[in-house]
């Protein structure tokens, strides 16, 4: 078997993830957000697996018309909209709906007429202060919204919390109190609760949840894990030891030598590096679980390799498989160590990687990793 990394996607536990959502917002339809590749799983692939939502969103009008050029005929949210005719001709023949965040946009679709009118969804800066109308300004766009001739129906009402990732943040429940009187005067259908919302904020469901990171088995919260959530990690990241090597005290590992053995030891060097996504940034001590252990990284990650302080594991042999993260090794953990968040590692898995759909025996390692 190849020692390159393996990214092992279980769509198992992506389903789990789905239920929790339905269980924890009974009352909201789902808009699953699978932008930036699924969050590095695989866009169309998780696109598929995830046949049981109301809707799928994505960031940019490509992602939507990949969609479509795959199959998926769901209907599709683009949550920056379409910035020039071109896009919205190809949002239109694709049938995607558009979110619409601001003065350009809404020019955009008072000028333009297209054959099928689109759906969309007006967003509205209630505190995050990215992309949005101002709240004042909201009624008034709603209602030429609604007079487009490209536009079908009432637009929907968003917006988007800029804090939900910290459970003791009030921001969080004023935004929703803001947006709750114009969603009323309007009668639109509402939409704001992001994974931290879902989790943290159940007054913030309305009519449709956008669930992102913890469909993928990650807490969304600050030191959280996503066990306490009871959500199942998607991807696990997975690679062999190729060398197992022993040094004096004294002598230095890896590019800069800024690493240095602090005694005669063993060291073991895993096939994958900064050039399949593991952050180059993360320093001696970043956990890798090798044989059901959490062993240190140690020295600087290359492109290609990592080098790991095995005096824990002396059974340790070329080919063993080690896990960066998924399955025995939460990817906040990782991304803790790292100085990141988990979706800029999930998100940052490169295409060199091998994807294979598995299913991963919660809280243990691979399947694969039996028997070897
Ligand atoms: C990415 C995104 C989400 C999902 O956020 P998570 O924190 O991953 O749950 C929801 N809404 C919008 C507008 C987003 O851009």
């Amino acid at each position: 078997m190849s020692s390159a990394p393996r990214a092992l996607i279980d769509l198992a536990a992506l389903a789990h993830n789905l239920a929790r959502v339905r269980a924890l917002a009974p009352a909201s339809r789902v808009l699953a957000v699978i932008k930036a590749n699924g969050y590095g799983h695989g866009m169309i692939r998780v696109a598929r697996a995830l046949g049981a939502v109301d809707a799928l969103a994505v960031a940019r009008v490509g992602e939507g018309v990949a969609l479509r050029r795959a199959g998926i005929f769901r209907p599709l949210v683009v949550l920056e909209g379409c910035c020039d005719l071109e896009e919205l001709e190809q949002a239109a023949a694709n049938r995607l709906e558009l979110v619409v965040h601001s003065p350009e946009q809404i020019r955009l679709l008072r000028r333009h007429a297209v054959a099928e009118p689109l759906g969309c969804w007006l967003k509205v800066d209630t505190g995050m202060h990215r992309l949005g109308i101002a709240l004042e300004q909201a009624p008034a766009a709603c209602r030429e919204l609604a007079a487009c001739p490209a536009v079908a129906g009432i637009p929907r009402l968003m917006t988007h919390f800029a804090n939900a990732d910290d459970p003791g943040d009030p921001l969080t429940a004023e935004q929703w109190r803001r947006l709750g009187p114009l969603a009323a005067e309007l009668k639109a259908e509402v939409s704001a609760a992001n994974s931290g919302g879902i989790l943290g904020w159940p007054e913030t469901h309305g009519d449709w949840v956008r669930p992102g990171i913890m469909l993928y088995g990650v807490s969304p919260f600050q030191g959280g894990r996503a066990a306490d959530a009871g959500l199942r990690p998607v991807m696990t990241l997975q690679s062999r030891l190729i060398a197992v090597n022993h040094y004096k005290k004294g002598d230095p590992i890896g590019y800069g030598g800024a690493w240095v053995c602090p005694e005669d030891m063993t060291v073991g060097v895993a096939s994958v590096g900064y050039g399949d996504g593991y952050p180059r940034h993360a320093p001696p001590g970043t956990p890798v679980l090798l044989k059901g252990k959490r062993v240190p990284l140690v020295g600087r990650v290359s492109m290609d390799m990592i080098s790991l302080d095995l005096r824990s594991v002396p059974q340790a042999r070329v080919g063993d498989p080690v896990t960066l993260w998924g399955a025995g090794l939460p990817v906040e953990e990782v991304a803790e160590a790292a100085g990141t968040i988990p979706y800029q590692l999930l998100c940052g898995v490169a295409a060199r990687v091998d994807f294979v759909e598995e299913q991963v025996a919660y809280g243990q390692e691979s399947s694969r990793q039996t028997g070897l």
